[in-house]
């Protein structure tokens, strides 16, 4: 058997599966890179964490280990169990713990490789340095667009009813309507929002400088498919 691999590792292998899950199969800085399926869930937990995510040193044990947090706001329902869902398919071996604050819930995961899988990391808030997709990470959200669309809307966004007031001759008529906003201080992530909406064929315009709207009926209609007011 000729693995390139000596013995004494495949027995180690054998013996401490846990051992390879948790330290060495880390799905981007093994020999060949690769991720784990379905690339949806990945896209989804790319969308939430550069929506409201963040990546920090663990704490004082071990320098390499680093937390993902992802704050997930009590206002749509199922969130936060999704989120944990999506961690534990990315990282099988690590261990995925969730936190009430006041209107949100943090779900938690502690390994060595968020960095490796979210290279967006860095020093300082997500909009003061650029944040652009890896070539992996682009093809995986061109394959999977609604599926990170619903992870920025849901870590960003908001789906309401938008009032509106016309005036007629006899009287004013109010009209109210569905629509979502995705709002988020980062240019590159709004670009990257516009962008995916384009791909999915939602119409959708800027209604504040930070702030996505898609308001048509057909386009709210078309990202239902994919966001929805609830799961
Ligand atoms: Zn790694």
């Amino acid at each position: 058997m000729s693995t390139g691999v000596n013995r004494s590792t495949l027995r180690d292998w054998r013996e401490h599966p846990e051992k390879e899950l948790s330290r060495a199969a880390c799905p981007r800085c093994a020999g060949s890179p690769w991720l784990p399926e379905p690339h949806a869930d990945y896209a989804y937990l790319l969308g939430l964490y550069l929506g409201d995510g963040c990546i920090s040193r663990a704490g004082a044990g071990d320098k390499d280990v680093w937390k993902l947090r992802i704050m997930c706001a009590d206002a749509w329902p199922g969130l936060i169990r999704e989120c944990e869902r999506v961690m534990r398919s990315i990282r099988p071996g690590n261990k995925v713990s969730t936190q009430q604050k006041v209107g949100c819930t943090e779900v938690i995961s502690c390994s060595r490789h968020w960095p490796c899988l979210f290279p967006q990391h860095g020093p300082g808030k997500k909009h003061m340095r650029k944040i652009d997709l890896q070539p992996w990470q682009r093809t995986i959200v061109m394959a999977n667009p609604g599926h990170f669309a619903r992870g920025l809307f849901h870590s960003d966004g908001y789906r309401g009813i938008n009032r509106v007031r016309a005036h007629l001759a006899q009287s004013d008529q109010w009209y109210e309507y569905p629509r979502y906003l995705f709002t988020n201080e980062s240019r590159d992530i709004l670009r990257l929002c516009g962008e995916t909406l384009d791909l999915l064929g939602v119409a959708w315009r800027f209604s504040r400088r930070n702030a996505i709207s898609v308001a048509r009926r057909e386009a709210v209609a078309r990202l239902d498919e994919f966001v929805g007011p609830k799961y």
